[in-house]
């Protein structure tokens, strides 16, 4: 996904909105257990200023993501921030630069890579996602069972130290 730099470079300080949508595929975030679901929509601006040049934007994407505390399926809207400077190529001073080309810049790079770096490591469907019960296996978000009462009590009972304690 390429941005226009002409009106930017001629008139050095002006602030120039854009908003794209630039369909992503990217292994290393299906590998992390993330499935995109949309194409990402990136929102924002950039000026042009002593031979570099400064972009401001918010990216968002539906994705489908697996619990990690109950291993259910859902679909969350994720929001990423994308702020990277871009530098002129007679200017590049590390592989990792981001370069501009001419009149153009593509930021499709710098957007994949806020995007990795923005992924939770620990996901959860909801903030109170009560998980899987340790004993039965079932999602106690739908199903209530007591095995874990039962599992208390039955330990109690194999301590012989467990009446004491009551
Ligand atoms: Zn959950
Ligand atoms: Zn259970």
């Amino acid at each position: 996904m390429l941005l226009n730099l002409v009106k930017v470079k001629n008139e050095e300080g002006i602030v120039q909105q854009f908003s794209v949508e630039m369909p992503i595929d990217v292994d290393l975030i299906r590998e992390r257990g993330y499935e995109i679901l949309s194409p990402v929509s990136v929102k924002g601006n950039y000026y042009y200023q002593n031979e570099e040049l400064f972009l401001t934007a918010t990216a968002q994407v539906t994705l489908m993501c697996v619990c990690d505390s109950c291993a259910e399926h859902f679909e969350k809207v994720f929001i990423f921030p994308v702020k990277e400077t871009f530098v002129e190529d007679y200017n590049v001073k590390n592989d990792d630069d981001y370069v501009i080309n001419h009149m153009t810049v593509n930021i499709e790079k710098p957007v994949i890579d806020n995007f990795i770096q923005s992924l939770p490591t620990k996901i959860k469907c909801k903030d109170d996602c009560k998980g899987l019960c340790s004993v039965c296996g079932k999602n106690k978000n739908f199903f209530s069972c007591n095995c874990e009462e039962i599992e208390n009590i039955q330990q109690q009972l194999e301590n012989p130290f467990g009446k004491l304690k009551n």
